[in-house]
């Protein structure tokens, strides 16, 4: 099989990813994807038969992914899994038409319109850009008044196509949440634990083994489902209760910082994955 690992960065992940699927006789061209440039008609660009699309970009992948898969080339993930995953109102709304549990949650678009829904349902809750990874501006309102100062910078700033508030139930956790790794099937997960509500390991949250129950792997697979993920990183919420929501799924896996926790081979697994053919 010949590949094409678009990247923007070679990081950890990007080298492992390269030599596993070298080890599985893949053809791999590093493929930047800065240096894209493609024209809107279905001439072959590329000997390759598959996409490996790690572009840390949400707007390079999203739109390389489209052009490619219209170019006839199978990519992972598909475009239309990383346009629902790398937007949070995309991927509520798509959990939602499948029924997949998940925190209540609603958009707006008006400041005054969402301050009322909020208050509304009462306080706290969480709000998050759409686009948005890694914790950042991730705000947990607990009262009004926190909610009025955030509400007015995310639609006081920016362009139009920044005014939109995704607002969530706030799950209070018990100290870490949890990520189930869906390559075709759950293969593994993780779990992170922080002082911090926010429990990202790019925010200091210290990855755990964690041995996924059926009941959170039938989850997981639900969500990538729902999403039509070929190989995503499914995040879950456990409320104090013992209920499980799903929070976001990852369209591009991350697994530099937590290889040992995981306890399965990712970087195989994902290889062995594109190499099958599967997710065309
Ligand atoms: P990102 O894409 O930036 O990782 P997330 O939605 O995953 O965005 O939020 C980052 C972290 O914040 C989550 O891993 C979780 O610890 C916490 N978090 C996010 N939303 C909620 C919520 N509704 N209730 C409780 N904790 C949340
Ligand atoms: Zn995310
Ligand atoms: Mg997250």
């Amino acid at each position: 099989r010949k590949v094409d690992l678009v990247y923007t960065r070679v990081r950890t992940e990007e080298k492992l990813l390269l030599e596993a699927l070298r080890r599985r006789d893949c053809a791999v061209n590093l493929v930047q994807d800065s240096g894209m440039v493609l024209s809107m008609d279905r001439q072959r660009i590329t000997e390759a038969d598959t996409v490996l699309m790690r572009s840390m970009s949400f707007t390079r992948a999203r739109y390389l992914a489209t052009f490619l898969e219209m170019k006839g080339l199978r990519v992972l993930n598909s475009a239309r899994t990383i346009s629902l995953c790398g937007d949070k109102a995309l991927t509520s709304a798509a959990l939602a038409a499948k029924g997949v549990p998940m925190p209540w949650a609603f958009v707006a678009f008006d400041e005054d319109a969402c301050l009322d829904a909020i208050d509304a349902k009462g306080y706290p809750v969480v709000t998050k850009p759409v686009l948005g990874s890694w914790g950042r501006m991730v705000a947990r309102l607990d009262s009004r008044t926190a909610a009025e100062g955030v509400l007015s910078t995310r639609f006081g700033t920016g362009g139009a196509q920044d005014h939109v508030a995704l607002v969530q139930e706030y799950v209070d956790k018990p100290g870490y949440d949890l990520r189930v790794y869906v390559i075709g099937r759950a293969v593994g997960g993780l779990r992170r634990r922080s002082e911090h509500w926010i429990t990202n390991t790019a925010r200091g949250a210290v990855p755990e083994r964690y041995e996924v129950p059926v009941v959170h792997a039938r989850l997981a697979e639900a969500a990538a489902e729902a999403v039509g993920g070929d190989m995503v990183a499914v995040d879950l919420l456990e409320t104090r209760g013992g209920d499980i929501y799903v929070n976001e799924i990852n369209h591009c896996v991350e697994f530099a910082r937590s290889i040992d926790e995981t306890g399965v081979p990712l970087p195989d697994l994902i290889a062995e994955y594109v190499a099958s053919g599967a997710g065309a």
